[in-house]
């Protein structure tokens, strides 16, 4: 590993001082990616500015009745939170479908959101691939990428993005907040990662050096029900190969409102509008839901080897919203 720094910051306007103060530096989480990635000499950072001490942990009420993630919480405390639980129930169960408990308690919100993709060429700095070299090729295109996107790819880069819990915080429409050395800003988790195009390395809005501060979770209401579904090689210990983070409410058999958004299909979490928009206002239906499946994976083109996500996605989108929609029978 490549000599560096360290600085633990004491408070925000320190840690954004050290991070303008030139040199390559990145913010340090729960290390759980970034050091990993130090290791296998995929990232070098000079300075590594340990934000863990920052006053930015914990989880609160907001004024307009939604909850607040504070940018160090880590992904068990808030997964265990009982409002969390209550309220967004598919986030805490998208968190606990990842990773594992010891890395869990490690890792913070900001750095799930900004983890690396898994893509096995990224990993490797001996292979070519423009998301870690631009300009180096892409090896996964023709080489190996069962379990590569489906949708929105590009020929510059076909990697997944590998956060569980950013697709729950898609379909509720979080808020990534931030503060620069200019001031504090938002990001709804719709723009906050950038399509892949022709600059795979450009992963997210943030401005340069910026501190993600926190996620801002709008509220919900009491009889929205949502659920995450998690396909994956493995049992534990494993990255999605499909998941649906999928939200329901509905009276009387019809849907009020409907938010669908699929992880391990795409470069960033992927929200099905078009599916959505042919649930809401109609009747809650299996078949309905199959058919809104098979309208938004028309837009899907597989590689070589992984047309069967294609499948796994419209089997996981139909159980999932059947599901919702039984349970509120109940
Ligand atoms: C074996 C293994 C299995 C895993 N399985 C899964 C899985 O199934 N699903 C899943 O979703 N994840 C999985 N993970 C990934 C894990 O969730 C991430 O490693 C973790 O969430 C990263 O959080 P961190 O705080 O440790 O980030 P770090 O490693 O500290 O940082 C990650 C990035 O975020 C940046 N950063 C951190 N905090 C801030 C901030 N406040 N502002 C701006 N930038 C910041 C860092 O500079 C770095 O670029 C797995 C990891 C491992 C090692
Ligand atoms: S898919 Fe993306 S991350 Fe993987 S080798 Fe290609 S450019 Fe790199």
């Amino acid at each position: 590993m490549k000599e560096f720094a360290y600085r633990r910051a004491t408070d925000v306007d320190e840690a954004l001082r050290l991070a303008a103060a030139g040199g390559d530096t990145r913010f340090l989480g729960g290390g759980t990616n970034l050091v990993d990635l130090m290791k296998n000499g995929v990232e070098a950072p000079e300075r590594l500015i340990d934000v863990r001490f920052l006053p930015l942990g914990g989880i609160s009420e907001t004024s307009g009745g939604g909850m607040l993630l504070g940018a160090t919480t880590t992904n068990s405390d808030i997964a265990a939170h009982p409002d969390i639980r209550r309220r967004y129930p598919a986030l805490s169960q998208a968190i606990l479908a990842g990773a594992s408990g010891q890395l869990r308690n490690m890792a913070t919100a900001a750095g799930n959101l900004l983890q690396r993709t898994r893509c096995g060429y990224f990993a490797d700095p001996s292979e070519p691939c423009n998301r870690r070299a631009p300009g180096s090729g892409c090896g996964a295109l023709a080489g190996e990428h069962h379990n590569h996107a489906i949708l929105d790819w590009s020929p510059s880069c076909v990697a997944t993005h590998p956060s569980d819990m950013a697709v729950a915080l898609a379909a509720f429409d979080a808020h990534v907040r931030y503060q620069t050395m200019e001031g504090a800003g938002a990001l709804p988790l719709s723009r906050f990662y950038l399509p892949v195009g022709d600059s795979p390395h450009e992963e997210t809005a943030l401005p340069g050096h910026a501190l993600i501060t926190g996620i801002a979770l709008p509220s919900v209401t009491p009889t929205l029900r949502s659920r995450y579904r998690k396909v994956r090689e493995r049992a534990s210990y494993a990255f999605a190969t499909v998941s649906v983070a999928a939200a329901l409410e509905v009276l009387e058999g019809r849907i009020l409102d409907v938010r669908i958004a699929l992880g391990g299909v795409a470069s960033q979490p992927w929200r099905a509008r078009v599916a959505e928009d042919m649930v809401r206002d109609a009747a809650a239906d299996a078949e309905l839901f199959r058919a809104a499946a098979d309208a938004e994976l028309s837009a899907a083109r597989p590689l070589r080897d992984n047309a069967y996500k294609v499948t796994l996605a419209r089997n996981l989108i139909t159980t999932v919203l059947t599901e919702l929609a039984a349970s509120e029978r109940l």
